[in-house]
């Protein structure tokens, strides 16, 4: 099907179990997601919206099925091939201490220039500079400001996926418009598709295709018009 083989990412009958006798949390879940195109999933709590992630950073092996990025079988590439060309941003960004600096690159592989533009890009560069430094787990950052970072951090590595766990009531609607846009503009830049964990409608709203989840399979899935 045409739809499949253009496709950037690709669920096909994935199926997942955190550990031999719990249930699945997800079951045989098939999408496919093109280039450019915004992914809203919602469901309950429990409903497996998070695991998505599990499967597609391969946090956890896949009971049944394949996870298909660019038509390669996520399965067969190397861990860090696999997770090289997706970034996610977290309900709970995980920050370092030390500079913004050594937080968007802490392993030196990005020129300063570069690490400045994924601070513009992620609407950052007038809150923080490269050499701010950062407390523990991002103390004295907002809840906001430490997605944002995240999401440089993604940037930095021109992501062909990005993975977005919508943060819930601790983000104001202001901040996470603003996450929105960022997100929606990285779409645009870098030619990326994006998944995003929806808690809010209005996100639901503005993207492409909405998936509803339900007990770890795909109720719905279809333009947000037609929902
Ligand atoms: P929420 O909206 O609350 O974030 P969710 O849709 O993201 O929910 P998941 O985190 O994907 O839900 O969880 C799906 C199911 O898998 C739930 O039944 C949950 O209890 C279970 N689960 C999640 N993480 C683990 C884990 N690490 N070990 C065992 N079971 C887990
Ligand atoms: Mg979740």
């Amino acid at each position: 099907r045409g739809e499949e083989g253009s496709a950037l990412l690709s669920f096909n009958q994935v199926s997942l179990r955190y550990q031999p006798g719990l249930p699945l949390a997800l079951n045989a879940v098939s999408f496919h997601l093109q280039r450019q195109e915004r992914l809203a999933v919602v469901g309950r709590t429990g409903s497996g919206k998070s695991t998505l992630a599990v499967a597609l950073f391969r946090l956890c092996p896949l009971e049944e099925g394949q996870v298909l990025l660019r038509g390669q079988n996520l399965a067969q590439l190397p861990l860090d091939v696999a997770r090289r060309s997706m970034g996610i941003i977290t309900q709970d960004p995980v920050i370092f201490s030390g500079t913004v600096h050594y937080n968007l690159d802490p392993f030196g592989e990005f020129d300063a220039e570069k690490c400045s533009a994924a601070l513009e890009q992620a609407q950052l560069a007038e809150s923080l500079e490269l050499e701010t430094q950062i407390d523990q787990a991002g103390a004295n950052l907002s809840v906001g400001e430490r997605q944002l970072l995240c999401l440089a951090r993604a940037l930095l590595r021109s992501p062909k996926l990005l993975v977005c766990d919508e943060a819930t009531s601790s983000v104001d609607a202001i901040t996470d418009a603003q996450v929105q846009k960022c997100l929606r503009n990285a779409v645009r830049t870098f030619d990326a598709s994006l998944l995003t964990i929806a808690h809010r409608l209005v996100t639901v709203a503005d993207y492409d295709k909405v998936m509803l989840l339900q007990a770890g399979q795909v109720k719905e899935f279809d333009s947000p018009g037609k929902l």
